[in-house]
């Protein structure tokens, strides 16, 4: 039903600028990674909230190669979960172990902190152009997801934010709804406009709920301001990872000489490298001719 609503991201201010909003339909993105990563229905809805908040800190960089990841580290049994956007919409996601022995549903709810785990680690990465990236790392709080981004914003970054994730799993284990909002006080907000906010947004229906019942980005944002807001920007939103050949080649090349002459001799009854991209799973098959060829540029660099 919802695979054909415009996946995007609308960004948006009210109350002078003091309040920032963010919506996002991901509903197709989900569905692609979920498809790509083959992953059960509760990783589906961890690696989907955690790909829909990375759209979400994306949709905060400044310029369109901007670079945001996200990984949560808990002692669940899906292990590391990582995603990564830019500032142009564009997210990828993978995860350890796409299926796990845990229960899927726990008290009528997909059990996210059964396979994310509720203990462990939460790591910001933006990557701004800058020579090093700006890292911040939390305690997870329950393994949500969309709690430890909200606990994340507020404790390391200083700003109170409501943070609304969900991903709707079909019986089937196909992605039916995904996506979310984010709202954050700026310094200097009202109280009583803030408490005003956060009333409203309390009432606020599961973001799958609204997003079913066909509310796009810009109607989750309405029921939360009454009194309208200014959007200041609309960005559709897709899967994409940047992967390619060039790519492969050069994290081959880092390997060294030694580490590629062991792969030649391992692939030689084949006469070809495999090497699958982790992000999205395409395959790229590399003649045995050219991990030779690596082999000697590496010799030549060390
Ligand atoms: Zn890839």
């Amino acid at each position: 039903m919802l695979n054909g609503s415009p996946n995007y991201l609308v960004r948006a201010a009210a109350h002078g600028g003091l309040v920032r909003a963010f919506a996002v339909n991901a509903t197709a993105v989900v569905a692609e990674i979920r498809n790509r990563h083959n992953t059960e229905p509760a990783v589906t809805a961890a690696l989907g909230r955690l790909a829909t908040g990375a759209l979400l800190f994306g949709a905060m960089l400044k310029e369109p190669g901007h670079l945001v990841t996200i990984r949560i580290a808990g002692n669940g049994p899906a292990g590391v979960l990582l995603a990564s956007a830019n500032g142009a919409g564009e997210v990828r996601g993978l995860v350890a172990h796409p299926r796990t022995e845990v229960d899927q549903v726990r008290n009528g709810k997909l059990n996210v902190s059964g396979v994310v785990g509720t203990q462990g680690r939460l790591t910001v990465t933006r990557d701004l152009g800058m020579r090093s990236p700006y890292v911040g790392v939390v305690e997870l709080v329950s393994g949500e997801v969309g709690e430890d981004l909200a606990h994340y914003l507020a404790s390391s970054e200083q700003t109170p934010s409501a943070v609304g994730i969900g991903v709707f799993v079909r019986a089937t284990g196909d992605v039916e709804a995904a996506g979310g909002y984010m709202i954050q006080l700026m310094p200097g907000v009202a109280d009583s406009v803030a408490a005003g906010i956060e009333a409203r947004v309390r009432e606020l229906p599961h973001p799958t709920t609204m997003l079913r019942q066909g509310d796009a980005p810009e109607d989750v944002l309405a029921r939360v301001f009454h009194d309208g807001f200014e959007l200041l920007a609309r960005t559709p939103v897709r899967f994409h990872c940047p992967c390619s050949r060039e790519r492969v080649d050069r994290a081959l090349l880092l390997l060294g000489e030694t580490a590629l002459l062991e792969i030649l001799e391992q692939d030689a009854p084949r006469g070809v490298t495999e090497v699958t991209c982790e992000f999205c799973g395409e395959q790229y098959v590399i003649p045995s001719g050219e991990i030779q060829r690596l082999a000697a540029a590496a010799a030549e660099r060390a």
